[in-house]
């Protein structure tokens, strides 16, 4: 019987997962429950990303069902396995946890503490892990965060201008893709160590989107604030707003909590500027103003971040896009760096549109890479730090 380790990332209705042998970068299967609860599916995929056939129908009622039949599906497919340990992506690790725990009761209550600071994230990641202990009784459950990379930020940027006692209380910016952005920095220490030394912005652009500044391979700056829906405008998060108009929202047209919340986390960002899709590829086709503009404004507020992370480091030496618009999206990383000649970046369009390593031109003062990120590697690298 072979001892694996299980990543998993558990959100309302869905839950990914990657199985990892002790040693190795590339993981034996990867897949994903979807719409769980509800008519749900699992897919399945080889270590190369490739889809793989199922065996047998697939009981997707519950998170715990999900995992017990995701498990049926990888041991008809790699023999008889034991989980050794589960590495979960916990959204919020509040002030205090700034590296993997391991999750016991005592963990386990402290994060359940730190829901109100991600209400529509961290209750379905703990979801997940209840739902691990239970299938997984004998393994080790190890908490990953997505805010613990960004924990070292200095008084400045890691603190709003409100009374003090707020900032005792925990509200802070926190920043999150950690997990990502700790992948982005250990693989530019690997194939650039020089680089990696340096002062790097790093563009997390995908579903969720934001920019972190790196100097010596750890983060100094980051867009995301106290919450997920600050920085950049997102698939149908807002980005940045001005707080005056939650205040308006609540005052003159009544909204209350909940739907301010549906309205900023839900309906905003690409889908509520462009009326038709959250999904960048969708809008790239669609052509109609409003998803020109919704493109536009994605652009010009990765700019701006972008100017705003230069002036945080004092500088710049490499650019890296990742996620899956910065992965795939020629177009737009092309639009982004066409505006940044004055921070010394001048981009190799051949290069740029097959989505090379190096996408920058030879005489670029800011080597500007795309990477694919790997959260799970992180978080597979984190569980063998337990053993
Ligand atoms: P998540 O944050 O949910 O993990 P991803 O990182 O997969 O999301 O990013 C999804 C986004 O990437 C979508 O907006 C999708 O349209 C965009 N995307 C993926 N491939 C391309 C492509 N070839 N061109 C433009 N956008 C792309």
């Amino acid at each position: 019987m072979s001892s694996v380790l299980l990543t998993l990332n558990a959100g309302s209705s869905s839950l990914k997962f990657a199985v990892f042998a002790a040693q190795g970068d590339v993981p034996l299967a990867t897949g994903l429950a979807d719409r769980i609860g509800a008519n749900g599916t699992i897919t399945l995929r080889d270590g190369k990303g490739d889809t793989v056939p199922q065996a047998g129908a697939a009981d997707v009622s519950s998170h715990q069902a999900a995992l017990l039949s995701i498990l049926g599906q990888l041991r008809a497919r790699l023999g008889e396995l034991d989980v050794a340990a589960v590495g979960h992506r916990i959204v919020h690790g509040g002030i205090s946890f700034v590296a993997p725990t391991l999750l016991d009761a005592n963990t386990l209550q402290a994060l359940e503490a730190l829901v109100p600071f991600a209400p529509l994230h961290q209750p379905h990641n703990l979801a997940g892990v209840r739902a691990a202990i239970a299938a997984f009784p004998k393994a080790r459950q190890v908490a990953c965060f997505d805010t613990a990379f960004h924990r070292n930020h200095p008084f400045v940027n890691d603190t709003f201008a409100l009374p003090r006692v707020f900032y005792e209380k925990g509200v802070r910016r926190y920043g999150f893709h950690g997990l990502s952005y700790e992948f982005i920095a250990s693989e530019l220490h690997r194939i650039a160590p020089r680089l990696a030394e340096g002062r790097v912005i790093v563009a997390h652009l995908g579903n969720g989107a934001s920019v972190c500044a790196l100097h010596h391979g750890r983060s100094i700056a980051s867009t995301m604030g106290f919450t997920a829906l600050d920085g950049l405008p997102m698939g149908t998060r807002c980005g940045q707003l001005d707080p005056g108009v939650v205040l308006y929202l609540m005052d003159q047209e009544k909204l209350s909590a909940a739907q301010i919340s549906d309205l900023l986390y839900k309906h905003s960002g690409l889908l509520g500027l462009s009326g038709l899709s959250n999904d960048m590829r969708e809008l790239e086709a669609a052509g109609t103003p409003e998803a020109a503009q919704a493109i536009d404004y994605f652009v010009f507020r990765v700019q701006r971040e972008f100017g705003a992370m230069a002036a945080a480091l004092g500088g710049v030496d490499a650019i890296v896009f990742c996620g899956g618009i910065g992965e795939n999206a020629k177009a737009i990383r092309a639009r982004v760096c066409e505006r940044l000649a004055w921070m010394g970046v001048e981009l190799d369009h051949a290069r740029n549109s097959q989505n090379a390593l190096v996408v920058s031109s030879e005489l670029s003062r800011a080597q500007v890479m795309v990477i694919k990120t790997n959260e799970e590697l992180v978080i597979a690298r984190a569980l063998r730090g337990f053993n």
